[in-house]
């Protein structure tokens, strides 16, 4: 398994192990700056999005320093597939978990003992034990990454209590560098990191948290079944995730997708473990499957070309929304991060916050940020300028790829219909909820309505020239400004909010936006359907690139991309090469797969410039 032959002895320098191992030609961005000063013995934390490429910031280290690196990772799913990918660039590493057998486990204590590893991924419950301190006893460890670094934060979204432990690494392996990696954006999040790992001394290192290959849309929800089909039309062949809130709506819609003609299946916390393992397996390992799941499916899910995220609910927060669609588009291709919301979503957040058993404080904070969040959902300006700003980070706007950028939306003068909404709301004791409300204004004689005499409110009708639809994304918007405010107490109602006294005494505008015509996909160019930006003669060698690609993971059981990645063979399918040397030329190709795969690649590529 060890690899001594691609390697030469001595000191080795983070370049040539860049190309040599991963076949990349150059460092991305401070990924080299990162690298040397790890490699020197410094402790450092990253703070890269998704996609930025965090894993060679401490995997190069590691096959330059000596000894053997302790990765420290959340998830049992993930370590396997870092490993299967870093095997397969020829590099000796492993990882100690619950999943393995003890006959597994002491294979893997030998070789840490032999100084056979180079990188050793650990689950954090076990690293800070005295056990594992002396099994390391008789190794020399070349550095300590923690991975997923925000799982030590209570304010991130995926707290591990196990993850505390990690702050006494520094004590337990003195002189050892440790490097902190997460692709969290929001500051408070940053500092607990900080402090909770004892990294006070270490080198931060931060960039942009823009993924610009992201294209963001979000639409107002009018028959979400249909917009999500026309929404997965532009993504034939690819490999998604579509966020459900509830078990039972994951599973009815995955159902219904596969009634549909579309490669659907469930992921959720309530499925026997066999079933779930087995749904993930196949999103990893097959080509053009689409997961659709609750949140409880992605953190920590490598897999490079997943082309989109589709939520059909509302996510808890901004944070929450930027970490599940990152989850498309890791390899830098383009993806569709898209949504259909409504205000019954908000309605149903707002119980879950005010049911839930969290302090009155932390509920207060949650309400602000589920309004953040519905502000986003509302925005007339750029999404990708919105979402940064939250995080603190400034963006021009005009991003050419939201939305709001690609067809700009029309604003109208809203503030008679804001004052008429919230006399509505007033007038009817601020008791009800959006949909009746509706009905008040467009004087809809509803039996609710007769029941409580609302027909002979002054307010009664006094909206008949707007639309139903319309005034229903009037009250949306007004709640995303906080004029209106959904109380949960009350059910759903909606009542008055802060500023709503300055509208009705004509001391403030409000400016709304027109909603679109309904359509899914807004007239954008298809955000990949995954050979669609390549020219015709192209498209075809990359699909038999891929038919290759995808036979030879399945006779080893591993997921296609830690073979080759899209990148990789769209690469070969543009560039066509005849020979070994020119194949090694190519991203991703490092001297490992060359040696394993190259013969085969070049087969399918003379085969196809031949037929
Ligand atoms: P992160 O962990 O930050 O989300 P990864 O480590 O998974 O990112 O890397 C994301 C993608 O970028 C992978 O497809 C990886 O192969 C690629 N990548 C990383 N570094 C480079 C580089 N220097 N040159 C080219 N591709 C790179
Ligand atoms: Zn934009």
């Amino acid at each position: 398994m060890s690899d001594v032959s691609i390697r030469p002895q001595g000191p080795k320098d983070p370049s040539d192990v860049l190309r040599d191992v991963f076949g990349h030609a150059a460092f991305r961005g401070q990924q080299e700056d990162v690298v040397r000063h790890v490699t020197s013995g410094g402790d450092a934390v990253v703070l890269f999005p998704t996609g930025a490429g965090k894993s060679m910031c401490y995997q190069v280290p590691a096959l330059c320093r000596p000894g053997v690196a302790i990765i420290v990772s959340p998830l049992i799913a993930l370590m396997r597939d870092q490993v299967e990918a870093l095997r397969q660039a020829g590099v000796s590493a492993a990882a100690l978990n619950s999943s393995l057998t003890p006959d597994e486990a002491s294979l893997v204590r030998r070789q840490v003992a032999d100084g056979a590893l180079d990188l050793l991924y650990v689950a954090p419950e076990r690293v800070a034990t005295s056990g594992f301190r002396q099994m390391m006893n008789e190794a020399h460890v070349s550095l300590i990454a923690i991975d997923e670094a925000h799982c030590v934060s209570q304010w991130g979204h995926d707290f591990r209590p196990e993850y505390r432990e990690l702050a006494r690494l520094g004590a337990l392996f003195p002189g050892v560098p440790r490097i902190a990696l997460t692709a969290t954006a929001d500051p408070m999040t940053r500092a607990d990191i900080i402090e909770r790992l004892d990294l006070s001394g270490a080198r931060v290192f931060s960039t942009s948290f823009d993924r610009p290959n992201i294209a963001y849309s979000i639409v107002e929800r009018d028959g979400a079944r249909g917009q999500l089909l026309s929404f997965l039309a532009a993504h034939k062949g690819d490999s998604g995730i579509v966020y459900c809130l509830s078990r039972a709506k994951v599973d009815d819609t995955a159902s219904w997708l596969s009634s549909q003609g579309i490669r659907a299946l469930p992921y959720h916390a309530g499925m026997d473990a066999g079933r779930r393992a087995a749904h993930q397996d196949a999103f990893l390992k097959e080509d053009g499957l689409c997961l659709v799941a609750t949140v409880a499916f992605g953190m920590g899910i490598d897999k490079p070309d997943v082309r989109y995220v589709a939520h059909l609910d509302l996510p808890s927060s901004i944070e929450a929304y930027y970490q599940e669609t990152g989850r498309a588009g890791r390899d830098g291709q383009p993806s569709d991060a898209w949504m259909s919301y409504g205000m019954a979503d908000v309605v149903q957040r707002r119980r879950m916050i005010d049911e839930g058993n969290a302090p009155d404080e932390v509920k207060r904070i949650e309400r602000g940020k589920l309004t953040a969040l519905l502000g986003l959902c509302e925005t007339t300006e750029c999404r990708r300028k919105s979402i940064l700003a939250y995080f603190g980070e400034a963006h021009p706007g005009a991003c050419g790829n939201c939305d709001t950028c690609r067809s700009p939306v029309a604003t109208w003068d809203g503030t008679d219909a804001a004052v008429k909404a919230m006399a509505a709301v007033y007038r009817t004791g601020e008791r009800f909820g959006a949909g009746h409300i509706v009905d008040v204004l467009i004087g809809k004689s509803t039996e609710k309505i007769l029941r409580f005499g609302h027909q002979s409110q002054a307010v009664f009708g006094a909206g008949k020239e707007i639309d139903a639809k319309v005034w229903q994304s009037v009250l949306r918007q007004l709640t995303a400004a906080g004029l209106l405010v959904v109380d949960h107490e009350g059910h759903g109602a909606l009542t008055l909010g802060d500023g709503a006294r300055e509208v009705f005494r004509g001391e403030r505008r409000v400016t709304l936006r027109k909603d679109r015509p309904k359509k899914a996909t807004d007239g954008r160019r298809t955000a990949s359907a995954s050979a669609a930006d390549l020219p015709e003669e192209d498209a075809a060698i990359f699909q038999a690139l891929r038919a290759e690609r995808l036979r030879i993971a399945k006779d080893q059981g591993v997921p296609p991309y830690v073979v080759f990645q899209d990148t990789t063979l769209k690469a070969m399918a543009a560039r066509r090469p005849a020979s070994l040397a020119a194949m090694i030329a190519l991203p991703g190709v490092g001297q490992a797969k060359l040696d394993r795969y190259g013969d085969a690649f070049l087969a399918v590529i003379e085969e196809a410039a031949r037929g």
